[in-house]
Formats: structure tokens, C-alpha cells, sequence
């Protein structure tokens, strides 16, 4: 590691955060956190236990009444406080991201952005929070309807987005009045580590976040949802983590959002405007190496500009710098560890043995670190698995189709509704593939949907919930309806 790459990590605090404080876990256990692009480690971190997930959750419980007090102007103003000191420290955070998850630091950098988004919005939505009074039908009683804090909350994050996943949940909780546990991903805590310490410094009080990292998801946040006391699960990460995370839930029915996993659909038609669907197509598929739910996973393309969309594509695909985040230049980073690089190389091998041919890419780059070439495959078959998996790297798998019928039964050939993208000049066309598209979110003739003053989320098995936006506070709050008798 340089010097500075040496100085952003000792930085980060490693251990436990616990009712205001960082210690230790249980018994000393640590974890080691890697640099996917050397496969060395870091540093190591606290790796919290089922003991230290009840501390922490106590810690949640006993913070809640004072919290669900503090004025709502105030919580906001923490946030805002915490929005400018992630923000004058962006180079550093960036550093640190880059270093923990792979993707290079210009990618980094807009992540924190977009991360810190959310307090501000957060901290702006905070003193917005509304009820309402209403004369009953019958004219004989009065509606007082109030909104109120769910409760506290848990909240679990994948290693993808490593801040932006937690602000998008941390923001709306704060400035909802909700006390919580989080649970960062074990591949990429270092990120929420740093902004925790952050929201300490700008005067969170103690007990309201709580971190717990630890290398045994199952084993310390089942026995939190199973508890009762926590009144809400925030869950980012894949479908099959979300379904079973949703049947603990039930037990004592806990209010869930769920952001899982996606198949995007990527349209383009013949009348499109193909300078933007190449520029939409490079952004929704490879924004973070093409390890986001939101990555365009399967390029359905009309006949007429297929072979031209296809040259394209790969010509500006084949042209990315691949290599360490940290360095000057580079535009696609490593994937996130050997399993994640793995998967990605087999689906592309199923893909050809099914009759794809590769355009450019279609290897592994020799190690250290887990590097997968930027890949273009054109005529995949619809029969092949990446055209039912999540790939979750930069592969572009382009099919051809004739007609719109065709290309929206196709679209929709999937379990999951994240979002869609559709590529077309002509209004009318834009507008009914929109409403057609199971998913809840469409870009339209733009690779990017992202955005904190936005609802964020899935249906089908994509999830449950919408967060950011005007509803995504909502999440974090229960309407208590008081029947108000008038006599007579
Ligand atoms: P994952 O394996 O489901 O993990 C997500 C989080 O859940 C991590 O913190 C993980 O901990 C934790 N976890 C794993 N097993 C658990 C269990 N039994 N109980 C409690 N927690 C558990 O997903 P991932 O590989 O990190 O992330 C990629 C997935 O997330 C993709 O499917 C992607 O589409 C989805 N995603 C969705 C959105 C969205 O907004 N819809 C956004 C980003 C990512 P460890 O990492 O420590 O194992």
C-alpha cells in the first residue's frame, strides 16, 4: 500500500460500534478485509457475535424513546452536518471505497455524492413529515391521522454499493425518529465504518446507529429479527437472501422493505437515437463493473440497428482501461473476489457453448485480483443463463428480436421487475413499452435511474418498498389513525 492508501485505512475505525462507542467483539474475533484488485488484505476489522448483535440491538431499544422526542428540525440538522463532512471529505472516503470494493476512484467519488445525497434529502424530509385531519363521511366524529416512528429498526447492506446502500436506509431513519442496527456487508464494512464514525462526530446520539460486522450474518441477525423488540428489516442483497430473510420476519411480523436482486432489460428500436442508446448502454451496464441490480443484464435489440448497435457497443467496450481502481486512467476495476469472477466466466462460457459468439472480451485477466475483460456476446440465445441470471459484471449480452410484442413478452420472461431500459425516438412507442414493462422503474432513452430525490425499488422478486423520494421516509414510519367522538 502507498502512504496514503496506509493513512485512509488506519482512519477508518475497526471495531464494534455499540451504544456510541467502538470496541472490541466478543472474545477478540476479527475479520480480514481484502483489496480485490491485489487479493491482499487490508486490514482486519471486529467480527461481531450473536452476544454483540444483542448488545447492539439493546443498545437500538434503549436509545428509541428519547430519539422518537428529539425534534425533527434537529435530527434533520445532523444530517445535514453529516451530508457536508462526507462531502469535504469525499477524496478520502473515495480512497477508501476504491481500496475495499474495486471500482475506480472517479466511480468512488460519484458514489459518495450520490451517497450523501440521501442525508441531505433525509435531513430536508425530516421537518416534512405529515398528518392530517378530516370530518368524518357521517359528519358525527373526526379523523386525527399522525405518522409515527416504526420503531427500531435493522438494517442489512450488500458489498456493491458499500455506502450508498447504507445512507439510502440510515437517512430515512434518522429523520424518521428510528433507532437502528446495521449490519454492513463483511466484503466491504470499512465505508459504513467511516460514515458512522462521521454521524458521531455531527452529534448522533449514542444508541441510535449501532454497526455490528461480523463474518456470520445468519448467526447474529436472525436471532435480532426473531426478537421482537426490532419493529423493522431494511434489506439490500440478493432474491434468495430476501426470501428467507422475509420468512424470519414473519414471526413477528416485522415491517419489511426488500431491494433485491434484478434482470434488466436493455430495448433498443430500430427508431432509436443510437449515440444514446450506446452512451445509455456503456452507463447501465457498466456503472460498477456491471455489479449493480440496476445493470443492464440482457440487450434486446430490433433488427434494423442490430449489427450497427452491436459494432459499437464492443468498439467502445473493448476500449476501457482495465485495472487497479487506484490508478490514473482506469475505468473498470475488479470484480469483487474469485467466486463473483468465476460465475461471470461461466455464464459467458454456457452462453457460447448455446451459440453466443464473442465480439470482444470474453476472458478472465490473469491475477492478482479477480479481473474480468469487458465482454460483448451477440445472437445469446434467450435459452442461455445470463439471460435468466443475474451476471453481475461487464458482460453485454445482445439479442435480436422483430417486433415490440416480441421484444416486451421477452422483457418480461423474468422473476424479477427491477427496472427497464428503452431506447426509442418515438412518443407514443415510449409511452406504451413503458406501462408495459413489469418493473418499477423504467429509464427511458437514459442508462440511469439512480437518484436520492427518486422512488428507488422493484416489483415481482425484486423486492418490496421504495426507497428515496418523497415516499421513501414512509418506509420508516407507522400512521396512527385516533378516531376523535364529537357527542351528539
Ligand atoms: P447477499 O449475498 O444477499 O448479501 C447481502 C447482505 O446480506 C450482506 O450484508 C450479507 O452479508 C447479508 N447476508 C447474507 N446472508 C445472510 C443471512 N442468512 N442473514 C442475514 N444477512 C445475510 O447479496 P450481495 O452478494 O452482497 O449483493 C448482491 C445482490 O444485491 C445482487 O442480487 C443485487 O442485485 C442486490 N442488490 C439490490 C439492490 C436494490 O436496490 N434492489 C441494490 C444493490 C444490490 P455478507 O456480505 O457479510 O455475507
Amino acid at each position: 500500500m502507498t502512504h496514503d492508501e496506509s493513512r485512509v485505512i488506519d482512519a477508518v475505525p475497526t471495531g464494534l460500534f455499540i451504544g456510541g462507542t467502538w470496541r472490541p467483539a466478543a472474545g477478540g474475533r476479527t475479520l480480514t478485509v481484502d483489496d480485490p484488485a491485489t487479493g491482499k488484505p487490508l486490514c482486519e476489522v471486529a467480527d461481531a457475535t450473536p452476544e454483540d448483535g444483542a448488545a447492539a440491538l439493546d443498545a437500538a431499544v434503549a436509545a428509541q424513546p428519547a430519539w422518537a422526542a428529539t425534534p425533527p428540525r434537529d435530527r434533520g440538522e445532523i444530517l445535514r452536518r453529516a451530508y457536508e463532512t462526507v462531502m469535504a471529505r469525499v477524496d478520502d472516503l473515495a480512497l477508501v471505497m476504491t481500496l475495499e470494493m474495486g471500482k475506480p476512484l472517479a466511480e468512488s467519488r460519484g458514489e459518495i455524492a450520490y451517497a450523501a445525497e440521501f442525508l441531505r434529502w433525509f435531513g430536508e424530509e425530516a421537518v416534512r413529515i405529515e398528518g392530517s385531519y378530516a370530518v368524518a363521511p357521517a359528519g358525527t366524529s373526526r379523523f386525527l391521522v399522525q405518522k409515527q416512528p416504526v420503531g427500531p429498526c435493522l438494517l442489512i447492506t450488500p458489498w456493491n454499493f458499500p455506502m450508498a446502500m447504507g445512507t439510502r436506509k440510515i437517512g430515512p431513519a434518522v429523520a424518521a425518529g428510528c433507532t437502528m442496527v446495521l449490519k454492513p456487508s463483511e466484503f466491504t464494512p470499512l465505508s459504513l465504518h467511516a460514515l458512522a464514525d462521521i454521524l458521531r462526530e455531527c452529534g448522533l446520539p449514542d444508541g441510535v446507529l449501532n454497526v455490528v460486522t461480523t463474518s456470520d450474518a445468519g448467526g447474529v441477525m436472525e436471532p435480532l429479527i426473531r426478537d421482537g423488540r426490532a419493529r423493522k428489516l431494511s434489506f439490500t442483497g440478493s432474491t434468495p437472501v430476501g426470501k428467507a430473510l422475509l420468512a424470519q420476519c414473519a414471526e413477528k411480523v416485522l415491517k419489511t422493505s426488500m431491494e433485491l436482486g434484478g434482470n434488466a432489460p436493455f430495448l433498443v428500436f430500430d427508431d432509436a437515437d443510437l449515440d444514446k442508446a450506446v452512451e445509455g448502454a456503456m452507463l447501465a451496464k457498466m456503472r460498477n463493473m456491471g455489479e449493480a441490480c440496476t445493470a443492464a443484464n440482457r440487450f434486446l435489440v430490433q433488427r434494423g440497428v442490430a449489427a450497427e448497435f452491436g459494432e459499437r457497443l464492443a468498439e467502445r467496450m473493448g476500449a476501457l482501461a482495465v485495472g487497479r481502481g487506484t490508478d490514473d486512467g482506469v475505468q473498470v476495476g475488479p470484480l469483487v473476489n474469485a467466486k463473483g469472477r468465476d460465475k461471470v466466466a461461466a455464464l459467458v462460457a454456457d452462453a457460447v457453448e448455446k451459440g453466443a459468439s464473442v465480439r470482444v472480451g470474453g476472458e478472465a485477466v490473469a491475477g492478482p485480483g479477480y479481473f474480468y475483460r469487458p465482454t460483448v456476446l451477440t445472437g445469446v440465445p434467450l435459452a442461455a443463463r445470463l439471460s435468466h441470471e443475474e451476471i453481475f459484471g461487464p458482460v453485454a449480452a445482445i439479442t435480436v428480436f422483430d417486433t415490440e410484442d416480441e421484444a416486451v413478452a421477452a422483457a418480461n420472461d423474468t422473476e424479477f421487475g427491477l427496472v427497464g431500459y428503452l431506447f426509442t425516438e418515438n412518443l407514443t412507442r415510449a409511452l406504451r413499452v413503458s406501462e408495459r414493462l413489469e418493473s418499477g422503474m423504467v429509464g427511458l432513452n437514459t442508462g440511469l435511474v439512480s437518484n436520492p430525490a427518486a422512488p428507488f425499488g422493484g416489483v415481482k422478486e425484486s423486492g418490496l418498498g421504495r426507497e428515496g423520494g418523497r415516499v421513501g421516509i414512509e418506509e420508516f414510519l407507522e400512521t396512527k389513525y385516533v378516531a376523535i367522538g364529537f357527542g351528539g
